[in-house]
């Protein structure tokens, strides 16, 4: 048995967790050693530290405090490794916790958080999802059920105070761009909710004053939200610290590319069994400056999609030169509004498509005015036949059944 080198209580505040962290930064102290060539287990949180409830509210998705996320396991000191080091991790497995098994799909309030589509969609929602063995259903979502392609949305080691600096410089100049906009634009370091591990004192209070938030990916990884990054891949990480440092959570049963809901996959509390060692020198060997990794050997087979396209002209008619995101908005919008035919509401197709596995591609970013971007449905998720026909849809869901709203207060 690989030994569980980091537990995590359901029932307990992460915040009395000394191996758990929210922040980024070097002095982090180390929860753990391993050596190279080790296996361990290492147990984390939901991201939002177990304050998301199974329950029929969205309350919780409403007033979740985001200073407080995400709640990292970590971090794990690997003996050996330097700067410049490549710290290879292969995700040998990954979970959900026995005592815990469903997760959470939801869309912030566009006043806390907001998310890709949050125009459409201002208020606070939540859906549940039941994780039985390698399959998830949602009592709030009919019709739909899928293999989980198991993933950590957020892995990653820590960063050196040079870089820290950079992060912290050219995200708080970003803010003053515009400084009142809802949501930010970033998220500057936050010291009232900041969780530093074992840091006590004055080492504690550096770092919550120079932390970095956990929210965006960086070069070092970090909350990519990869959905492909699942178990049985393999990471290359760049080491910037003596030891690496490295720490993961947010796991993800299941997660659509884009992970558009934002709140977010299908967030739950789990484990994943790793292996790490070391290449010597890699970064500059291989020339990495964010990291790269290898797919799993076992992917959920849907091989059936039915393919939205969206081009770079918003709903609203404006033009836009070549921009991806308003495109991959689009391509969104059209799989919703499409989806409601079958009988769906908007807020059921929104969270299929950021549960299920659906895939993204950048379909074309040259040809002027209009980047072109596609969102891949998989049909084989679904209890009917989606595709269309000369009959016509036919509305299998009935109603009766949504995902919980909860307004602004
Ligand atoms: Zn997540």
């Amino acid at each position: 048995m690989p030994e569980t080198l980091i537990k995590v209580d359901l029932n307990g505040s992460p915040y009395d967790n000394e191996n758990i962290h929210n922040r980024w930064h070097p002095d982090i102290p180390m929860a753990c050693w391993v050596n190279p060539g080790d296996d361990f287990i290492l147990e984390t949180y939901d991201w939002t530290g177990g304050y998301i409830k199974n329950n029929d509210s969205a309350d919780d998705v409403r007033d979740v405090d985001l200073s407080t996320v995400h709640f990292l396991s970590g971090p794990v000191g690997v003996k050996g490794a330097e700067p410049g080091d490549l710290l290879v991790v292969e995700l040998l497995d990954v979970g959900a916790k026995q005592d815990s098994l469903w997760g959470f799909n939801g869309f912030f309030s566009k006043k806390n958080g907001g998310g890709f589509l949050t125009e459409h969609f201002p208020f606070a929602q939540k859906s549940i999802w039941d994780i039985s063995g390698l399959f998830t259903h949602s009592r709030h979502v009919p019709g739909v059920k899928f293999a989980g392609l198991i993933h950590p949305g957020l892995i990653g080691c820590l960063p050196d105070p040079k870089l820290l600096e950079t992060w912290n410089t050219r995200e708080v100049d970003f803010i003053k761009t515009a400084p009142d906009r809802v949501p930010p634009l970033a998220n500057p370091p936050f010291s009232p909710t900041a969780h530093a591990g074992k840091a006590k004192g004055d080492l504690k209070a550096k770092i919550g004053a120079e932390g970095a938030r956990t929210v965006p990916p960086r070069e070092h990884g970090g909350n990519c939200d990869i959905k492909d990054l699942s178990r049985g891949s393999k990471i290359f990480f760049p080491v910037y610290v003596d030891g690496g440092g490295l720490s993961v959570g947010d796991l993800h049963f299941s997660q659509g590319d884009g992970e558009i809901t934002f709140c977010g996959a299908i967030e739950m509390a789990g484990w994943v069994h790793m292996k790490v060692t070391l290449i010597k020198g890699g970064v500059a060997k291989y020339g990495i400056k964010n990291p790269i990794f290898k797919p799993s050997p076992i992917t959920p087979t849907y091989n059936d999609y039915l393919i939205f396209e969206g081009i770079s002209v918003d709903e609203y008619g404006k033009q836009h030169y070549l921009d991806v995101h308003v495109a991959y908005r689009q391509a969104c919008l059209n799989a919703i509004e499409y989806l409601t035919k079958f009988g769906y509401t908007k807020a059921q197709a929104y969270a299929i498509l950021g549960t299920a596995p659906v895939q993204g591609h950048i379909s074309g970013v040259v040809d002027i005015p209009n980047a072109c971007a596609t969102l891949w449905l998989p049909t084989g998720i679904f209890d009917f036949d989606i595709n269309p026909s000369e009959a016509g849809p036919v509305k299998h869901i009935k109603g009766g059944v949504d995902i919980p709203m909860s307004p602004d207060k």
